[in-house]
């Protein structure tokens, strides 16, 4: 096989084949570089013997659906001059370091993971499920990590379950470019640590943040920046507040006696808890005005829910706090325990959900981030790695890396 065949179909150039080996389903190039070493790296002198060799395997690009293995006689060279040392192996420039793999080869790997799982791409290539994931951390590695946090101002913040609900972990996202910043070990201020640690340390100044009501990411952003605006997100103080209302309809459910009252309130939960402007379909209205008129605690209740939107819905800073003011007194009016207890809630958070108007973010893409990390987790059996699921968090946001790798 000429040299050109080499360098064109697997980017080795200087060397030659010596021999072509045909076992089974592989090929074997027997390859050898086509001059020796004259000059020493070290001294620059024209002083280098022959000091033995050792024989290497290489994967190379497959051909004709057949390994390819680029056996190569691996020459060592030591330098004769006085007072030189030099002692070394042959330079390899087709492969990185030790790996047993060309550089195109772990380039295809990387190629073929686009699209396939880590299992399938092992089977195609009849290599192990090991080393394709190897060959994907090393890339990941050196392209996504670690993340920068150059630029960063937005961040959003949330946790995610690594076993269902015993093992948490905390992610930090850019909310302008999608990236995951930082995965911390679990969910409280301390997974946040190291994040803090490197935003000193890298001088970054964060202007916005926003969380959850989690009352460890509360704390931590304001012992870690104090200065910057942190948003509660809405959609969470409108969950509790749902939370409030279904606990609400399940009770005056219970101390109704009437059956067939009991009936419409049972069918009434997904329409008391939904957005009400999205009710277009009159039967569905009607359904709820007569589930409302009947019970007042609960009509009460779900017009403080609607209302409660209407805090983010102003056209200005002012006129949500006189929304939420006004909120607030109607439901303290309303003496319905649950209410009580959401003004308690309303108050204690209000700074955060007033700073909406300062900044309009939401946790809405750190969610979106954590659907994609729940199917990967579905599709993948080896995030055992911890390194590994991390660099894959890394890369999350890259579209053109993978799908849901397994
Ligand atoms: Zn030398």
């Amino acid at each position: 096989m000429n040299s050109s065949f080499l360098y064109h179909a697997w980017g080795l150039y200087s060397l030659e084949c010596t021999r072509e080996e045909y076992k089974g389903n592989t090929i074997i190039l027997h390859v050898q570089s086509k001059k020796p070493q004259k000059t020493c790296p070290k001294c620059g002198k024209c002083n280098l013997v022959k000091n033995g060799y050792r024989t290497r395997d290489f994967l190379g690009l497959p051909i004709g659906g057949k390994k390819i293995i680029i056996r190569m006689k691996v020459q060592r060279y030591k330098c004769k001059c006085d007072g030189c040392d030099y002692d070394q192996q042959e330079n390899i420039p087709f492969a990185t370091g030790s790996c047993s793999y060309t550089h195109r080869f772990a380039k295809h790997v990387v190629d073929l993971l686009r699209s396939m799982t880590l299992k399938d791409a092992a089977a195609r290539l009849d290599i192990s499920w090991d080393m394709v994931k190897e060959i994907h951390s090393r890339y990941l590695e050196s392209h996504y990590s670690p993340p920068s946090l150059d630029g960063v101002e937005c961040i959003g913040i949330d946790e995610f379950a690594v076993k269902k609900g015993h093992i948490y972990k905390t992610i930090v996202v850019d909310l302008l470019s999608g990236r995951i910043l930082y995965v911390g070990e679990g969910k409280g201020v301390e997974a946040l640590a190291d994040f803090w640690k490197k935003v000193r340390r890298k001088n970054i100044s964060i202007k916005y943040v926003a969380t959850d009501l989690s009352a460890a990411f509360i704390s931590s952003v304001l012992d870690n920046c104090p200065n910057a605006i942190h948003v509660f997100d809405h959609f969470h103080v409108v969950k509790l507040m749902n939370d409030k209302l279904d606990d609400i309809r399940r009770m005056q459910y219970n101390m109704e006696k009437d059956i067939n009252k009991r009936k419409v309130l049972k069918g009434t939960r997904y329409l008391l808890l939904g957005n009400g402007a999205d009710i277009y379909d009159s039967k569905y209205k009607t359904r709820l005005e007569n589930a409302l008129a009947m019970n007042e605690p609960l009509s009460k209740a779900y017009y403080l829910k609607e209302q409660l939107r209407e805090i983010w819905a102003q056209g200005c800073k002012e006129d949500a706090e006189k929304v939420l003011a006004d909120w607030v007194d109607q439901a303290r009016e309303s003496k319905i325990p649950q209410l009580q207890k959401m003004v308690m809630t309303v108050l204690a958070y209000r700074r955060g959900i007033l700073s909406w108007y300062d900044c309009h973010i939401s946790t809405a893409k750190v969610e979106g981030i954590n659907n994609k990390i729940k199917v990967m987790k579905r599709n993948a059996y080896g995030f055992r790695d911890e390194r590994y699921f991390k660099l894959r968090l890394y890369a999350l946001h890259d579209c053109r890396i993978t799908r849901n790798v397994g």
